[in-house]
């Protein structure tokens, strides 16, 4: 017996035949809406909304097993009034996301697009005392929105650049404490004494706009705002102006509101390190990814507890 499953298409090269074994799949490109069906389970990407509407359409559907960690794209509540189990890909991107994050870090404070460009250019004109001076890391204090898996993963990684970690986080986090000596603040204090402010929490109703007109006021003159979470967290045009009237340093982000679209502000916004959403972009990660999201799906249609539902 084979079980109807639809999997987002662009995930087909990243997995083995194998791990389809038993699957009938209907592989479902990105750009295309999911129609009715007699589907048991879907594998999205976190680009596709999946909501009442497609839920509705789907009576049969026993999983989404979302193929990211975020899962913002997923109505959780919608998918548990339906008995609906909603499965994630943890851990496994918290290294690449996290190495990420400290490549935005240190092209921000290094100010590497500049000088890529003053290169690229034809226009330097040679090595000179005060050219392109950026931020000292020793001594300055990383502060960290979100102390989870990938938000400590980057602050762990900060001990050998001697930074002091403050972080904030609904819950403490006593072992990262102990091991790196990070100390937990609330969110106004974080805005306050980071050099360097760097978002790991998820995208929620709680978390959507925390960085705008109001808060980035209240940031450090030069700090560094580094965005690897998802982009709703930040108001892009008030980021924009921020980074206009030079009040901020740097920004370095991954993640956008209304990807793939940029706000043209922000775009064009001078100190910024722009990536297309390439947090756990390595081979590696990408094809533990889709494989954790079928195995969920494998999980489901044998009887078996899910590896990774989101909520436990
Ligand atoms: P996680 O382990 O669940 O960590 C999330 C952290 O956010 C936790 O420390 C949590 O606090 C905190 N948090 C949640 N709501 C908060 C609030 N209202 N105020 C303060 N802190 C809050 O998740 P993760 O694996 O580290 O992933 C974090 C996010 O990164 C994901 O949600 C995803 O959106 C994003 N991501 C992006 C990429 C990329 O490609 N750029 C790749 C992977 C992940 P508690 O621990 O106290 O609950």
């Amino acid at each position: 017996m084979s079980y109807p499953v639809l999997i987002a298409a662009e995930l087909k090269g990243l997995l083995e035949p194998d791990q389809f074994a038993g699957l009938d799949v209907t592989w479902l490109p990105t750009d295309r809406p999911i129609g009715k069906g007699d589907w048991v389970a879907i594998v999205p990407l976190l680009s596709r909304w999946v909501g009442g509407t497609e839920l509705k359409h789907l009576p049969k559907l026993r999983i989404v097993a979302n193929c990211a960690v975020g899962y913002d794209n997923v109505d959780v509540v919608a998918a548990e009034m339906r008995k609906v189990i909603v499965t994630n890909t943890p851990d496994v991107l918290t290294d690449a996301t996290a190495d990420l994050t400290w490549t935005l870090i240190l092209a921000c404070a290094r100010r590497i697009v500049e000088a890529i460009d003053l290169v690229r250019g034809g226009q330097w004109g040679g090595w000179h005392p005060e050219q392109l001076l950026g931020l000292e890391l020793r001594g300055r204090t990383l502060g960290l929105f979100g102390a989870g898996r990938i938000g400590q993963a980057v602050g762990r990684r900060a001990l050998p650049f001697g930074l002091r970690i403050i972080y904030a986080a609904r819950t403490p986090k006593p072992e990262f404490e102990r091991d790196t000596g990070a100390v937990r603040v609330d969110w106004a204090r974080l805005l306050d004494e980071s050099d360097i402010l760097s978002l790991h929490a998820p995208s929620t109703p709680e978390t959507k706009g925390m960085v705008n007109r109001d808060t980035l006021v209240r940031m450090k003159p030069g700090a560094i705002l580094v965005n690897t979470a998802r982009g709703d967290l930040i108001r892009e045009e008030a980021l924009a102006i921020a980074l206009e009237q030079g009040r901020l340093g740097a920004a370095g982000l991954d993640v956008y509101t209304d990807e793939p679209a940029i706000h043209a502000r922000l775009r064009a916004a001078p100190r910024t390190v722009l990536l297309p959403h390439i947090g756990s972009a390595t081979h590696d990660t990408r094809r533990k990814m889709a494989a954790i999201a079928v195995a969920n799906v494998q999980a489901i249609l044998k009887g078996e507890p899910p590896l990774t539902p989101v909520f436990r």
